[in-house]
Order: C-alpha cells, then sequence, then structure tokens
C-alpha cells in the first residue's frame, strides 16, 4: 500500500510540502480536515488532532493495520536486497513476535482480535514454538 492509495480514499486532501498532507478525517464528523498524513518513504504515518484511533481511521477507509504493517516489512525487506544488506535469518521469526506482541497489545487494550487475525496469530505463535 502506498500513500497515495490511502490519500485517494480520503476527502479535501490538501498537500502540506514534504510528503505530508491534511485531509478530512473519515473517523469523525471532520468540518475542518484535521488528519495529518505523512509519507516517510517505508510507510504511512496517519494522525488525526481530534483523536481518533489509527485503527478508526484505517477501518474508515477500508483498510487495517496490517496494510500499513505489511508495507513497512515490504520496504524494510527491499531495502536489505537494494542494500545488498543480509537480513539475519531470524527476521522472519522477529516478525512474528512483532505480530504476537501486537495481538497482546490489543487485547490487553481490551480490543477483541477478528478471527482473521487470531488465525494469523495462531500460525505466529506456531512458528516461534517450533523455532524455539
Ligand atoms: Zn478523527
Amino acid at each position: 500500500m502506498t500513500v497515495d492509495t490511502v490519500l485517494s480514499r480520503l476527502d479535501m486532501v490538501k498537500s502540506a510540502g514534504n510528503d505530508r498532507w491534511y485531509a478530512r478525517c473519515p473517523a469523525h464528523q471532520d468540518k475542518s480536515p484535521s488528519l495529518s498524513i505523512r509519507d516517510t518513504g517505508t510507510r504511512t504515518l496517519i494522525h488525526c488532532f481530534a483523536g481518533c484511533a489509527a485503527e478508526d481511521i484505517l477501518a474508515a477507509i477500508g483498510m487495517t493495520w496490517r496494510d500499513l504493517f505489511a508495507d513497512e516489512w515490504q520496504a524494510a525487506h527491499e531495502a536489505g536486497i537494494h542494500q545488498k544488506v543480509k537480513l539475519p535469518p531470524l527476521d522472519q521469526l522477529a516478525l512474528e513476535r512483532r505480530i504476537i506482541d501486537i495481538a497482546e497489545a490489543d487485547l490487553r487494550a481490551g480490543k477483541s482480535l477478528s478471527t482473521e487475525d487470531v488465525a494469523r496469530l495462531e500460525i505466529a505463535l506456531e512458528r516461534v514454538k517450533g523455532a524455539a
């Protein structure tokens, strides 16, 4: 997912220069653009100044944190290839651990996991257990 995909799903997008934009926040009744979007090159950062959760904003435009996360992972992986930097063999395991961490943080925050999330979490737990 690129920042263009995010911007194409938002209203009242205004450039703020240097890979930054403002847009109407899709997660609340936003009269003036209070959603900040930033493209760091490897991931898209979104922030609502009215305090909406990133997950709610993503959900409102039909995306999940996995879209952002997958892109970051892909970019890191590609950067590793292009710079001919050998990624440590534990990278896949680190990704699985991070998935578990995110799921645990969601659960601790009182959020429920979707069936898809639970299925992915089970795969991650199995892989981490298998590697141990
Ligand atoms: Zn908002």
